[in-house]
């Protein structure tokens, strides 16, 4: 019998323990999680700190008790210290302080991601939050509660950013974005990210670009931010979401290498350099399908994937992760953001010969009631007509997410603009078109003709 040790109960982990169930019903599976809340849902921390979600609990995607019942031990609130690659043994403390050995036939390696606190003066005072972890959201949420701040600077606008900003003024505070470049949400090029810039304001968010934080400083009840344009920020909460880095401290203990994004190498097959140790999710490198090559996209829907595929191959398969395409979509009050593929720049960056179609059109058909415009970009290789990438914003009922995946899906497969209007796509006035979106801005995509034109 394979005994399959698991450190990381998080999106990573808890997949390779289910797949591997799933597989070889006969694998003995142990968890090792370094908190008390394995499986949770942490993409939803924004919503149950809205408000939307009024309880914690019910962002876990299973229980204990489901998990359990599936065969799988969990030992939770303890860390994984150190690992023996040599002895196949793991060094793991408790929430006690006592220290214990645990042995392996093979490991999964999934300790995600950590946030990025730059080192900045002031950073660990009270009322300063990151935000990645349950008890990240239990600190933010007692301030909340206890202390009833009014006002709060985020900083940092990329999707957690935003979606915090959207949370807190839902209950109530005035919020302050303070992004280090010229637009927020850099998934999406600026002609774009203008426009989740103009909701944000729309709904009373100070959004204040080009700010390099310089530190912070405690006045009474307040917090201040200093930043490098000369400017004070005062709030009386404080959020840090600049990013993420991944978290392979205890991987390295065994030996196993880091790629050039700092994340811990992997092949496709989710295997490390180190004999019988596999690993997943934001704490690896991601194959991108696309750029053929590694990059790092710490992703929920990344780490179910490569979760279950190191935990089919740790118990015997030879299955290979697919790739990534980077696919993403986030809203933010009344507008959904989404992109998939590559942007222009990275395009070009790739060496392929792109060239971007904008389109603005309705989400259905405008003599029903509630049509939205959509705003549309789509990135294709000028030589071949492949599809390279495409971004989308719209109201976040407007079928967004369904559209950017239908890009996703013709990335996925390699597939040319042109073909994308041969697809048998649903039609009916409330919903879209006989040429859904997609297509019309696969329609208008026309590199050649525009060159011609101008030249
Ligand atoms: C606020 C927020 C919103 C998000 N929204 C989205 C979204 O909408 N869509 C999306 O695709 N992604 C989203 N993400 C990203 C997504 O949550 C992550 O990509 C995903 O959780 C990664 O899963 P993971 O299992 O690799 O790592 P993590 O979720 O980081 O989990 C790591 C696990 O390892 C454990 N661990 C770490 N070190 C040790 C140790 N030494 N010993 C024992 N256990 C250890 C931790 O306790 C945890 O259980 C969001 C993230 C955040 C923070």
């Amino acid at each position: 019998m394979t005994h399959l040790l698991i450190i990381g109960g998080s999106d990573a982990g808890i997949s390779a323990a289910l797949r591997a169930c799933e597989v070889d019903s006969t694998v003995e599976v142990t968890v090792v999680v370094g908190d008390a809340f394995p499986n949770y849902s942490i993409c939803g921390l924004p919503f149950y700190l809205s408000g939307e979600v009024p309880e914690w609990q019910l962002l876990a995607h299973r229980t204990v008790a489901e998990i359990e019942a599936q065969g799988i031990a969990l030992r939770l609130s303890e860390r994984a210290e150190e690992i023996d690659p040599r002895q196949h043994v793991v060094q793991v403390c408790d929430q006690a302080g006592q220290r214990h050995q645990l042995t392996y036939d093979r490991l999964v390696i999934a300790t995600g991601a950590i946030p990025i606190r730059p080192s900045l003066p002031g950073l660990d005072a009270p009322g300063v939050y990151c935000l990645h972890t349950m008890a990240d959201s239990f600190a933010v949420h007692q301030h909340l509660m206890e202390q009833a701040p009014q006002s709060a600077i985020i900083i940092g606008g990329g999707y957690i950013g935003l979606e915090m900003a959207d949370a807190l003024t839902l209950r109530g505070l005035q919020v302050t974005l303070l992004q280090r470049g010229a637009s927020i949400l850099k998934t999406l090029d600026p002609q774009l990210s203008q426009l989740v810039s103009l909701e944000l304001e729309e709904h009373g968010i100070r959004v204040r670009t080009g700010q390099v934080v310089e530190g912070f400083e405690r006045r009474g009840t307040q917090m201040q931010v200093y930043t490098s344009a000369g400017m004070k920020y005062s709030a009386d909460l404080v959020l840090v979401a600049v990013g993420v880095q991944p978290d392979t401290a205890l991987a390295q203990t065994a030996g196993v290498h880091l790629g050039e994004h700092e994340a811990l190498a992997v092949t496709r097959q989710m295997e490390t350099n180190v004999e019988a140790i596999y690993a997943a999710g934001d704490c690896v490198e991601t194959w991108h399908r696309l750029l053929q090559r590694s990059t790092y996209l710490p992703l929920g829907t990344t780490a179910h994937k490569q979760g279950r595929i190191a935990g089919e191959n740790a118990v015997g398969g030879q299955r290979l992760f697919a790739g990534s395409l980077g696919t993403q979509v986030v809203k933010v009050f009344d507008l959904a953001c989404a992109r998939t593929g590559l942007t222009e720049a990275e395009a070009r960056a790739a060496g392929f010969d792109p060239w971007t179609q904008d389109v603005e059109t309705w989400d259905h058909k405008r003599y029903y009631p509630g049509a939205t415009a959509l705003h549309l970009r789509v990135t294709g290789d000028r030589q071949s007509g492949r599809l390279l990438g495409a971004q989308i914003v719209g109201h976040w009922q407007a079928e967004v997410a369904k559209r950017i995946d239908i890009f996703a899906t013709a990335l996925f497969h390699g597939m040319t603009i042109d073909a994308l209007s041969e697809l048998d796509l649903s039609y009916t006035p409330p919903l879209s078109s006989p040429w859904d979106p997609v297509q019309m801005a696969a329609q208008a995509w026309r590199p050649r003709e525009t060159k011609e034109a101008s030249a």
